[in-house]
């Protein structure tokens, strides 16, 4: 039975988006493409309100996230990793396994980070690098992104700044030049509502410039080749032509919504999770950084999530259990991309109706 996905990617995906990826193939050299590509492009840097480049990689986020950071760091300089659950940490995994310089700063998980935390912990080494999860999808967190920027931007003007907002971008606003960060990087299976197999990153000019000064910073991700063939409409390798298709369709229908409505109805599907999740749970975020697109849920009443969502796979829904060491101690409920409050009631009901709650 088809089930609706309520889980932190990939989410639902409509029907007249899987459509769009059946459109006929065109050569990745041909003047189609450059058309396609030069249509999405403006559409992304509306959404991240910027007028910097928009790259569109054939990866997942995680690509990105390796690729970045190698161009971050110059010979003899560290990165710095903020770490407040499993995919911040995967960060540092990424930067120890390419042999980059690393530390991490750790803040309890449930909680986010306060930019005074982030700028004192800078202080301690030879930085050229920062990494900052602006949703945190194991804890349910939202970091501060903004006015962590902000104070990183005054102590340390030229420390680059790199943002996974995989599981925030096109569900949260993020204002790219207005932040003053330098790479924002996200996948298409989570807020874009898409299928998976796509990372869009904005690039600052100071990420730029930093990758010129570094020697070893490898070659699929490499953003100065990139900007090469962008201003061309191009990528160097083949680019996942059906998947852009369906991207290009979908900026019609988020630019459509409104960015500031598709805000709003994200914040309002969250609202909803959490006041439910108060009442018959406890939320494992603090309140002061919950999350906008994903709620993690104790859980208290030791259920079986797997058990739950047997259940729920017999009425079409899927939620998602806790993250790696959270798994059974905690539950997820994402409210990203395209579900609609009235989907989220609907889930919560069913859920109330399954384990009896009232
Ligand atoms: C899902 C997720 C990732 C991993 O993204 P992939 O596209 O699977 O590589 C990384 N970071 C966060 C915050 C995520 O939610």
């Amino acid at each position: 039975m088809y089930k609706k996905l309520f889980i932190p990617g990939p989410t639902h995906v409509r029907e007249e988006i899987l459509q769009a990826q059946t459109a006929p193939m065109i050569g990745h050299r041909a003047r189609e493409y450059s058309d396609l590509q030069g249509r999405v492009t403006p559409k992304l840097q509306q959404l991240l309100y910027t007028q910097q480049p928009v790259f569109i990689y054939a990866s997942s986020g995680t690509g990105v996230m390796e690729g970045s950071i190698r161009q971050a760091v110059r010979p003899g300089k560290r990165a710095l990793v903020t770490v407040c659950g499993a995919f911040s940490k995967r960060w540092f995994e990424i930067a120890v396994g390419n042999g980059i310089p690393t530390d991490k700063v750790e803040v309890e998980w449930g909680l986010g980070f306060r930019p005074e935390q982030v700028v004192e912990a800078l202080g301690q080494g030879d930085y050229d690098a920062v990494t900052i999860t602006l949703n945190e999808t194991s804890t349910g967190v939202q970091n501060p992104v903004a006015e962590i920027a902000a104070a990183v931007r005054a102590a340390y003007p030229d420390v680059v700044i790199l943002v996974d907002a995989v599981s925030s971008m096109a569900g949260v606003k993020i204002e790219f030049d207005a932040w003053d960060i330098d790479c924002v990087l996200a996948s298409s299976q989570k807020c874009f509502a898409l299928p998976p197999g796509l990372t869009m990153a904005a690039v600052s000019e100071r990420m730029f410039k930093r990758a010129g000064e570094v020697p070893g910073r490898g070659y699929y991700f490499d953003f100065l080749d990139m900007l090469k063939y962008y201003k061309k409409n191009q990528t160097p390798a083949t680019p996942a032509i059906s998947l852009i298709q369906a991207l290009d369709k979908q900026m019609d229908d988020i630019l459509a919504e409104g960015l500031e409505n598709r805000w709003a109805r994200h914040l309002e599907m969250a609202h909803l999770v959490q006041a439910w999740g108060r009442k018959y749970w406890k939320l494992f975020a603090a309140e002061e950084f919950l999350s906008p697109t994903v709620t993690t849920m104790v859980n208290t009443r030791g259920i079986v999530v797997g058990d739950l969502n047997k259940a729920l796979a017999e009425r079409g829904a899927m939620i998602s259990n806790g993250y790696g060491d959270l798994k059974e101690k905690t539950f997820r409920i994402a409210t990203m991309g395209d579900l609609t409050v009235a989907d989220v009631r609907w889930l919560l009901g069913e859920i109330d109706d399954i384990l009896g709650l009232e």
